[in-house]
């Protein structure tokens, strides 16, 4: 570092405890930062150290990780409180009714629907809500010809919160830690196939739920915490795409920039045809970039491939597999779009083979998991 260190703000504590997380473990830098409590001097500072493997320095690298890490932070933050509504994909399903009036699906007259419903298979788990340490209390009972098997469930975490799960093929009563498996979905009670419905009941009235706790139950985690784990996926992939570099276009393909995303995955023209209100842009940036627009800026790039790859991997972790297995199989969808090929061994024309593609990936996952972590 060739800078000398002046009026260094902000101060480390004075930072929110998400960006005290992202810098302190996401990258060497923080160690840094830890010494000189001071972290405007990072981002002001010519950098000189060097990565060796990569061969950019560490201030560069830290300040494109910081831009992932906002964007994916800011995108599940305001995710967490937003309102659940109908065509919402939570944990990789999709909420086919939402809180409010509603024509009932079996009575046929509108009623106060004080849930939500999401489809699932039958059997999906159910985890308790709150962070490592908080206790989690769970009272099961049963109503036949309404909500089936029901769990209710008060966090020390939100006491002043209950959260009802209903059609559930089990429940388990009693104190549990949190993460513990307290439920699994079913088709029980009144009820037209197997789903979850989910009641957010504060002050002893239903509230319209909210997004982040439904996630929190149903992956067991709470959303944002494997941080870390994103921003080393982002980085593996990234490094495998295009090496950095937010320009690349494949000739082949025409695949574009870090993450090499497919433009039909921006303007939906998978049949020939660029559709508007459409694609990873519209989903991630609630507006449509053109496929220019995406490859001259390496922010939007960031945002869209971040947010893509934290809830693919979501989706691998909710459907019970293994971190190692789950980035293999995230791997295998981002290069083929199928995330069961992750063993295939044939070669694609020219290109390395759908396993060697997840196995390298994976590798340095590991790698850059292990390094983030370290220092
Ligand atoms: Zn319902």
């Amino acid at each position: 570092m060739n800078s000398t260190v002046k009026d260094c703000k902000p101060h480390w504590s004075e930072l929110p405890p998400t960006w005290r997380y992202v810098i302190g473990t996401a990258m060497q830098a923080g160690e840094l930062v830890l010494k000189l409590g001071c972290v405007g001097a990072i981002a002001t500072s010519t950098w000189v150290m060097v990565d060796k493997e990569t061969n950019e320095t560490w201030g560069d690298r830290f300040r494109k990780v910081s831009a992932v890490a906002e964007a994916v932070v800011g995108f599940y933050d305001d995710d967490f409180k937003a309102l659940i509504s109908k065509g919402d994909v939570i944990a990789g399903y999709t909420v086919n009714s939402g809180f409010g009036l509603r024509m009932h699906p079996i009575h046929q007259e509108m009623r106060m629907h004080s849930g939500i419903d999401l489809p699932t298979p039958e059997g999906v788990q159910v985890h308790a809500i709150g962070y490592a340490g908080d206790r989690v209390s769970v009272r099961c009972w049963s109503d036949p010809k309404g909500y089936g098997t029901v769990a209710d469930m008060t966090s020390s975490a939100f006491p002043e919160i209950t959260f009802r799960a209903a059609h559930l093929s089990h429940c388990k009563g009693g104190e549990h830690r949190a993460g513990a498996v307290v439920a699994k979905t079913g088709n029980t009670g009144g009820s037209t196939g197997a789903h979850l419905h989910w009641e957010q009941i504060q002050g002893g009235v239903a509230q319209a739920p909210q997004k982040g706790y439904l996630v929190w139950a149903l992956n067991g985690r709470k959303p944002n915490e494997r941080l870390g784990d994103t921003i080393s996926l982002y980085q593996a992939i990234v490094a495998k795409e295009s090496g950095g570099d937010h320009t690349a276009v494949n000739p082949d393909t025409g695949a574009l920039g870090l993450g090499q995303v497919m433009p039909q995955n921006l303007n939906c023209s998978w049949d020939g045809k660029p559709k508007s209100n459409c694609g990873w842009d519209y989903d991630v940036l609630g507006r449509d970039v053109s496929p220019q627009e995406f490859l001259q800026n390496p922010e939007i790039q960031q945002q869209i491939v971040g947010v893509k790859l934290e809830s693919a991997l979501q989706r691998q972790i909710q459907a019970g597999h293994d971190m190692n297995t789950a980035v293999k199989r995230v791997a295998a969808e981002w290069y083929s779009g199928n995330p069961e090929l992750a063993y295939d061994t044939r070669p694609q024309a020219g290109y390395e083979s759908i396993k060697s593609y997840a196995d390298s990936a994976a590798e340095k996952f590991h790698r850059l998991r292990q390094q983030n972590l370290e220092k």
